[in-house]
């Protein structure tokens, strides 16, 4: 048998620099740039994080350990000691230059032109991902060029402020469609959000009238995440290759394990013949994923917490088994573990078979350039 490969298609290596100014609270992301109070506070942070498991807070440590490093290549050198050296990264490009939280040192554009440079330098190594969000100008051009420059597909954060079936992603859509150019786009509720006022408009979804919740920007973003928005996507472009990236995250997760499916409530509006109503982002991405041939989910960052690994081995002997992929969310889920042991976990876990099929063999079909490998659903 051919020696593995691990492909971790999900991962991340920007820097303290190109996070905008209040992308941390308390004025964090300046005083991480001096190495000495970086140091201070990332001991106390360290030793507070003991007694929390926040989502947040969890974001403000690995961005202190991250601020240690100067430049992105760092990051990916750090990232690779922890793999085998043939491993190939799937670099996941953020665009913060919208989300209304000040100007970043080094803007979007800067961050391109470095991934750039190191696609070239480790060329077999990795795969980057340009990040696309709507409200940046020229984005067509500006995808076609870094898809010459080798970069391999295309990123979503939708709780950065718009919806996924925005129209002006149509074009890059159209692109990656026709080129087997696959997107990873962020699926949970968590993660790093817009800052906007939410105006009356904005509570109003603007495909299914209904109005929306969130009582501060943080809660509000989910309504941006929600896996259901792909539907919109998939309608207007079903050859397109999606990874919902998170599998929906813990928090649905652990709504699913927890509650009765379908809970009575579901049962009773079926008999009432009202719309279903789908209990956790969990189960709305397996339903999707069972109608939709080019639908994939990563179990970045989620599977960190072991108690979700035995529904991953249970998922990858179904009849989704090709569609689940390997990421860890580098240097997201290092507070908890080194990425050696995020990866060592669901490796031996799941064992060589079902490893290789998540890790390699998925990885390999959904990241293939070849149009004719996404045939329609
Ligand atoms: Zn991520």
């Amino acid at each position: 048998m051919k020696p593995l490969v691990i492909h971790n298609i999900h991962t991340h290596i920007f820097t303290i620099h190109h996070v905008p100014a209040r992308f941390l609270p308390f004025n964090l992301v300046a005083a991480f740039k001096i190495q000495f109070w970086n140091k201070a506070i990332r001991k106390i942070l360290h030793w507070l994080s003991i007694f929390t498991n926040n989502d947040q807070f969890g974001r403000i440590v690995v961005m202190a350990d991250a601020a240690e490093h100067e430049k992105q290549e760092e990051i990916l050198v750090d990232m690779m000691g922890f793999y085998p050296s043939q491993t190939c990264f799937g670099l996941l490009a953020m665009d913060f230059d919208y989300m209304d939280a000040g100007e970043p040192e080094q803007d979007y554009l800067k961050q391109l032109q470095q991934l750039a440079a190191i696609k070239q330098k480790y060329a077999e190594q990795v795969i980057p991902f340009m990040a696309i969000d709507p409200r940046r100008p020229g984005l067509l051009d500006l995808a076609k060029k870094y898809i010459d420059l080798g970069f391999g597909g295309f990123k979503l954060y939708p709780p950065l402020g718009y919806y996924p079936f925005d129209e002006r992603l149509d074009e890059v859509y159209a692109l990656a469609e026709a080129e087997g150019l696959p997107i990873i786009t962020h699926c949970s509720p968590g993660g790093i959000y817009w800052r906007g006022k939410i105006t009356p408009e904005l509570r109003i979804h603007p495909k299914t009238g209904e109005s929306l919740k969130g009582r501060n920007n943080f809660e509000f973003a989910r309504n941006f995440s929600n896996p259901a928005n792909y539907e919109y996507v998939i309608e207007k472009f079903p050859r397109l290759k999606i990874c919902l990236a998170h599998f929906g995250g813990g928090e649905e997760w652990d709504k699913y394990l927890e509650n009765h499916w379908p809970p009575a409530e579901v049962k009773r509006r079926l008999d009432g013949k009202e719309t279903r109503l789908p209990i956790s982002w969990f189960t709305t991405i397996i339903e999707m994923m069972e109608t939709h041939g080019n639908l994939y989910a990563d179990i970045a960052y989620t599977a960190h917490e072991e108690r979700f690994l035995p529904l991953i081995k249970v998922l990858l002997n179904t009849k989704l088994r090709e569609k689940i992929l390997y990421g860890s969310d580098c240097y997201m889920v290092q507070l908890d573990k080194s990425e050696r042991a995020f990866s060592i976990n669901v490796r031996g876990y799941l064992g060589e078979k079902d490893y290789r099929q998540m890790a390699e063999t998925n990885p390999r079909i959904f990241l293939q350039r070849d149009k004719a490998a996404s045939p329609p659903p």
